[in-house]
């Protein structure tokens, strides 16, 4: 796995009905030569099962808090 984790999200989207595309958490994407994974950086599980349906941890996103930055 990539160590390229990013706050902007890939052109197409892993799990597209995911919970975690909404979170402001936000999560991060994992982009690996072939896949791409999301991570969340505030949930116990880094990598969670996806897609996601439901979570403890969701927070809305707040309009126009779209890509940030890249780490
Ligand atoms: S807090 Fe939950 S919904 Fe938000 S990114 Fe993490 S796993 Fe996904």
């Amino acid at each position: 796995m990539s160590d390229y984790p990013s706050a902007a999200p890939p052109e197409v989207l892993p799990h597209p009905r995911s919970l975690c595309h909404g979170c402001g958490a936000p999560p991060r994407y994992v982009r690996t030569k072939t896949s791409v994974f999301i991570q969340c950086p505030i949930a116990p599980m880094k990598y969670p099962p996806q897609p996601v349906a439901r979570c403890d941890f969701f927070v809305p996103r707040e309009p126009g808090d779209g890509a940030s930055s890249v780490r």
